[in-house]
């Protein structure tokens, strides 16, 4: 695997493996990588000839009392785990790098940048298109590989690389979870032993949505009270940002179900954030 931490660098290395006719897959992450990050790696290992991941804790996404400054970081063990997936290229770059003195440009995808996360997280979204442009432009893949988990975030990507006609696939992984249906997230590190006992509660809240959904039920406020009563019965559940049914392509919140709706929650456990979500297709379930 090659080690690249300069831009500079990687957009070189990118362009000569394209020249040589070998079209790039990229994975862009945060580190302290499991299998959910490792889920995407295959995916991309599969489909195409050279697989770059990238390794960014990108500040610009995190509010000024998020948790930028404790995010899990394990860069030995993450180098060992792609090593073993056979990863071509590891970029990893630094802040000071990517944000050099005077850096002045952002990207806002509007009206879906400020629903679901966004509204608990306001500049949360601008951060993120902005360093997956700029990673975009940097590794010249030709798809690239983003987890269901992050659903919002796949719909302003895919906004993004719409609207700004930018000719990479953008592919969706469906979310790897623990046996207890708790989806895999670098931050279900922060949960002390109750409250990972406890974390499970958003995806059997979800799952009992999805189950009242495919027996026929439509109305989506009445759904939407019974997820966050289940959810609010959790003791551990210290908040809920948002829980409810929306529409897939606009997050719109829904009131009523039809066709595919995006079921979706952000839960506190103690201190640490969690999100969720799934997709139910009314159409194909019934
Ligand atoms: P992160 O390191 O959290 O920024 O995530 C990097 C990529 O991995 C994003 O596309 C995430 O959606 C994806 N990802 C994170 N957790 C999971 C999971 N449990 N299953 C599938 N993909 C995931």
């Amino acid at each position: 695997m090659e080690l690249v931490r300069i831009p500079r660098i990687m957009q070189d290395t990118a362009k000569d493996h394209i020249l040589r006719g070998k079209p790039i897959g990229f994975v862009p992450t945060m580190g302290a990588l499991h299998e959910g990050h490792l889920s995407l790696v295959r995916r991309s290992k599969q489909e195409n000839h050279t697989t770059v991941v990238s390794i960014f804790v990108n500040p610009t996404q995190f509010g000024p009392a998020e948790d930028f400054q404790n995010y899990p970081r394990d860069t030995e063990g993450d180098l060992e785990k792609l090593r073993k997936e056979e990863v071509d290229i590891l970029f990893i770059p630094n802040a000071s790098l990517m944000y050099p003195g005077g850096f002045s440009t952002h990207i806002e995808v509007e009206g879906l940048s400020d629903k679901l996360c966004g509204a608990f997280r306001p500049s949360h979204f601008k951060g993120v298109a902005t360093v997956v442009m700029k990673l975009f432009n940097i590794v010249k893949p030709a798809r690239a590989y983003f987890g269901q988990k992050d659903f919002q975030q796949t719909v302003v990507i895919r906004r993004m690389v719409k609207d700004l006609d930018m000719d990479i696939d953008i592919v969706l992984c469906p979310t790897i979870r623990e046996r207890d249906g708790l989806a895999m997230s670098s931050r279900n590190a922060y949960l002390n032993e109750a409250q990972r006992a406890a974390a499970p509660v958003v995806f059997r809240s979800l799952s009992e949505a999805s189950g009242l959904i495919k027996s026929g039920i439509i109305d989506a406020p009445h759904i939407q009270r019974i997820m966050q009563e289940s959810i609010l019965a959790e003791p551990a559940v210290s908040g809920v940002d948002y829980m409810g049914i929306y529409d897939p392509v606009t997050l719109n919140v829904l009131s009523e179900v039809r066709d595919e709706v995006l079921l979706a929650a952000a839960v506190k456990i103690g201190r640490t954030r969690l999100i969720d979500n799934i997709l139910v297709n009314v159409k194909k379930e019934r």
